[in-house]
């Protein structure tokens, strides 16, 4: 989508800081970290959230899930442990409509989320 950020870095008008990709994913530091590491991974498909997920795009999210273990282990957080979060829609607190996941790590996390 024209105006989607995160279309426009997967379209290189946007820079970032990326730390993988492939034809079909690409994963970039998080502008603003709330962790040492925190790095973003997303579908080089325009996808708006979780929810839109169809057949075709879990193909995808899966190859997204498969990579992460590469990911992971390249960023060193791998042995320390680390979090794979999505947020989805206004209560989830999403405020880029293309699909994304945030890797986390480099410290011990707070659990329950707020
Ligand atoms: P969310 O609030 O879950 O939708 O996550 C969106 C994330 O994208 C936030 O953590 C932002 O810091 C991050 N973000 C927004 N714009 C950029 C950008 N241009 N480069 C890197 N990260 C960004
Ligand atoms: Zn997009």
């Amino acid at each position: 989508m024209s105006d989607c950020v995160f279309c426009k870095i997967v379209q290189g008008e946007i820079p970032s800081n990326k730390v993988y990709e492939d034809d079909k994913i690409l994963s970039f530091k998080d502008l603003n970290p709330e962790a040492p590491v925190h790095v973003l991974i997303i579908p080089k498909k325009h996808i708006a959230s979780l929810t839109e997920v169809n057949e075709e795009d879990a193909e995808i999210i899966a190859h997204i899930f498969k990579t992460i273990p590469k990911i992971v282990k390249e960023l060193g957080i791998d042995k320390d442990g680390y979090r794979v979060v999505s947020n989805c829609g206004e209560f989830g607190g999403q405020s880029v409509p293309h699909v994304h996941f945030h890797l986390l790590g480099g410290r011990s996390l707070n659990w329950p989320p707020g």
